[in-house]
């Protein structure tokens, strides 16, 4: 067993996209435990809101900066314990467009956080990597043996390179890594995805709701707290050694639910039960989206971490802290 992050001296971690969902919690959960945090993001995607109530604090350093701009990361990395690499571009439908933003933001930039890692001698990482690197696998469920990974979107192939680029620098020089694929993360302060969506666009028309494609999509959905718990974890309790310098996890609940039950809980949660639901139709919700997605997270529970909550649970959380969100 080991314990990296609690230790007396007040370990340093550098937040790559600190001011974004997840990131804006990890946030909150290391400093809450006395950490000092120092944050580069460029706020892209993130808000500096999301990390404003910690301004004030001198544990708490913010460096608005971009991932493809090596000098800053060298500079920014210098003197920590470990860094906690979220930043990527998330806009995966986005990214179908312009067609280099993953190689750039999530290939270019990891690339450059592993080499500033190597040039300052940082040793410890961890990497947001995602569910999506199966692309349309058939497994059931699919676990981190599954393979071969054929990815089905930019985002997929950019995360995939990510992890390969992690495992050579980790076996070439030194640096330990722990990766892990995230299912869907939900909660409050995210700014995408289907829960945000539904609660943002029955605002907007509180008598229709329009669903991506036919509503029977189904996949693991996590709250955000529990992602972040995960991986503190895996960190603490996964000891990797020279033999094995890195890991990969899905970072998932066993639970799935529909596109459909989601709408139908949003709904709900809204109070707006005579909201019609409209489905645009087809199996995808938008091109390189993967219509099922089982993820086991097996490993993670045979080492003693699980979620807590059902995906429908978690559904049910995150629309309901996104409405009083909205509200405010
Ligand atoms: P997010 O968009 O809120 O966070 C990404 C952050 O990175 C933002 O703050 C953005 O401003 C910053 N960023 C983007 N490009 C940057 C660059 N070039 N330089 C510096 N900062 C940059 O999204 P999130 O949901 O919090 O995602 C965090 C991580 O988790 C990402 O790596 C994402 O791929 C991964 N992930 C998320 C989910 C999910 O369901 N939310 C699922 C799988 C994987």
């Amino acid at each position: 067993m080991v314990n990296q992050i609690v230790n007396p001296r007040r370990p340093a971690v550098c937040v790559t996209g600190g001011a974004g969902f997840i990131g804006s919690h990890v946030v909150d959960r290391l400093l809450s435990e006395g950490a000092r945090i120092t944050v580069l993001d460029n706020l892209s995607t993130g808000r500096r809101e999301n990390v404003e109530p910690h301004l004030g604090n001198p544990r708490f350093h913010f460096v608005q900066g971009d991932l493809l701009d090596l000098d800053c990361l060298r500079e920014t990395i210098a003197g920590h314990d470990l860094v906690w690499h979220l930043a990527a571009n998330t806009d995966i439908r986005g990214g179908t467009i312009q067609t280099d933003a993953d190689l750039k933001n999530c290939v270019m930039g990891t690339w450059n956080v592993l080499e500033a890692m190597r040039l300052t001698g940082v040793r410890d990482l961890i990497f947001a990597s995602s569910g999506v690197v199966y692309g349309d696998s058939p497994a059931n469920p699919l676990l981190e043996s599954t393979g071969p990974l054929l990815p089905v979107s930019l985002y997929g192939a950019g995360k995939l390179s990510g992890e390969a680029f992690v495992s050579a620098y980790c076996h070439l020089f030194g640096l330990r890594g722990w990766m892990f694929r995230f299912a869907n993360v939900i909660g409050s302060r995210t700014n995408h995805g289907v829960v945000h969506d539904f609660v943002r666009k029955l605002r907007q028309n509180p008598r229709e709701l329009e669903v991506l494609g036919d509503g029977y999509q189904v996949k693991p959905y996590l709250l955000v707290e529990e992602c972040v718990d995960g991986m503190l974890y895996a960190y603490r309790n996964v000891a990797l050694s020279v033999e094995q310098p890195c890991d990969v996890f899905n970072l998932s609940t066993d639970t799935t639910i529909s596109v459909r039950e989601i709408a139908e809980i949003v709904i709900d949660v809204l109070g707006l039960n005579q909201a019609r639901i409209r489905y645009t139709g087809g199996r995808r919700g938008w091109p390189g989206d993967a219509p099922v997605i089982l993820m086991g997270a097996a490993k993670l529970c045979q080492l003693g971490w699980s979620a807590r909550h059902s995906s429908a649970e978690a559904v049910r959380i995150a629309a309901s802290r996104l409405a009083q969100e909205m509200r405010a």
